[in-house]
């Protein structure tokens, strides 16, 4: 472990102190991090700017990032709260009138029923909201004890086992498949749920898979968990929501937290990175319901003061305004992102040997790439797995998707793209991908 440590420090390029006699006085990282697999999403994402900065023509479908820029009327209400001096603490989990905004948002649009302003919680972007949700449902096990179950069906976005594992809890897989829309059916959770299960996470649209539950799919789903808190009584839904409103395929996005049998064990996470294009302000937020909800609101209120307290105040008021005033915003890019799925899907339907499944919301692809393994490249590297593919990918034909490992069960098959870019982008990428696979021997 300490050896690892320090490659990393020299990978980094990181000089030791003069005075740091040996590799045997580099101090640990703590186990509970030396553990932590590492976003491979952000890791792709990274790469690709690198190279990008050495001059590169990368083409990058990694990062689930919209290309478009932040509506004005969002940033024009930063910056009146910037010039206003709004730049203090504020109340740990955001001002009044956001939440209350956020509440209203729930009730009316999502049917979330009993939910307040108090059942509300902000914090620095949805992926932090989970984390502290995750680690106000989990608890270590005692010793000797089993750990509490994350039932999550696969493919799956990849922060979800990370830090379900970091909070404690051992992650179920249920698995899915390209032939049911990479969904899992309410009798696959029935199975899944036992005396352990503490959580189980949905996210519809789906990253990486593009695909989504139908309201019936959902309230199947809600009856199986209403029925199963006989047998896990404190078993919770997590629903992450974040793509609710880039769905383009059809079918209506339902929030399963609006079941009324199941309504105070769910907990709703969303965002405006996505649907607002507003990746880099970091706001996510959390939704719940009745007295248990009030009281999980509560328990964050206290881990977000010991994490992170406030979201960056002046960003507060940009809030209301997104989720009033923005409505025709989303709708341009919703449109755009339609338009894109029918052409990546055109494009990917055209080459040979991939199965691709046609997105219905959020902006992946998610193309079963198997066919080509046990090929080699043509600087000879041996590709045979995703991870593979995306590599020499990447190094070979300058194209930045991300390999499917790390997103659970079947997705080791697949390459994830992000077609959150221009169409121009998507038909040279597209190009390079399909020239690319052609050459493998
Ligand atoms: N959930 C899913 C499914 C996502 O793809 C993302 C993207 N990062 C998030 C949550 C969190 O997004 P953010 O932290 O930018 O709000
Ligand atoms: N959610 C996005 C993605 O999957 C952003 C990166 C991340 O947070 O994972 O690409």
């Amino acid at each position: 472990m300490r050896a690892g440590i320090c490659a990393v420090d020299s990978a980094l390029h990181l000089r030791p102190f003069a005075f740091v006699s040996s590799r045997a006085m580099c101090p640990t990282i703590a186990r509970r991090v030396q553990g932590l697999k590492p976003s491979v999403t952000i890791a792709f994402m990274n790469r690709a700017k690198a190279m990008q900065r050495q001059g590169m023509d990368v083409l990058s479908f990694a990062a689930g990032e919209p290309d478009f820029d932040t509506p004005d009327l969002i940033k024009e209400a930063a910056i009146a709260a910037l010039r206003a001096g709004q730049t203090k603490y504020m109340p740990t989990l955001g001002d009044p009138e956001s939440r209350a905004v956020i509440a209203e948002k729930f009730t009316r649009e999502n049917g979330i029923p009993n939910c307040t302003p108090d059942h509300i919680a902000i914090g620095a972007g949805g992926k932090h909201q989970l984390f502290v949700s995750l680690h106000c449902l989990l608890d270590d096990p005692r010793p000797g004890d089993p750990a509490q179950e994350v039932i999550i069906p696969v493919p799956a976005w990849v922060s979800y086992a990370p830090i379900a594992e970091l909070a404690g809890g051992r992650v179920v897989e249920v698995q899915t498949s390209a032939e049911t829309g990479f969904l899992a059916s309410a009798e696959q959770i029935r199975e899944a749920i036992t005396p352990r299960s503490r959580v189980l996470i949905l996210n519809s649209p789906s990253n990486p898979c593009g695909t989504m539950y139908s309201p019936d799919q959902l309230r199947a789903i809600a009856k199986v968990v209403a029925d199963g808190v006989k047998t896990a009584p404190d078993l919770v839904v997590l629903s992450d929501e974040i793509y609710e409103k880039i769905a383009y395929g059809g079918i209506p996005h339902f929030s399963i937290g609006s079941v009324p049998e199941i309504a105070e064990r769910v907990v709703t996470l969303n965002g405006l990175s996505k649907a607002y294009a507003m990746t880099g302000w970091r706001i996510g937020y959390t939704g719940t319901s009745g007295e248990f909800g009030r009281k999980f609101i509560q328990a964050m209120a206290t881990l977000q003061g010991q994490i992170s307290t406030n979201n960056t105040s002046f960003t507060y008021p940009s809030i209301p305004v997104a989720l009033r005033r923005c409505g025709a915003d989303v709708e341009r890019m919703r449109g755009a992102f339609a338009r894109r799925a029918e052409l990546i899907n055109r494009r990917l339907s055209q080459i040979p040997r991939l199965r691709n499944t046609t997105p219905t919301g959020a902006f992946y692809a998610f193309p079963d790439v198997s066919a080509y393994f046990g090929t080699t490249s043509p600087k000879g590297k041996a590709i045979n797995s995703s991870l593979e593919m995306a590599e020499a990918l990447l190094e070979e034909a300058l194209v930045a998707f991300v390999p499917g490992e790390d997103f659970g069960g079947c997705g080791k098959k697949h390459l994830r793209i992000s077609f959150a870019c221009s169409e121009e982008q998507i038909e040279r990428g597209l190009d390079r991908f399909g020239a690319f696979l052609a050459t493998l021997k």
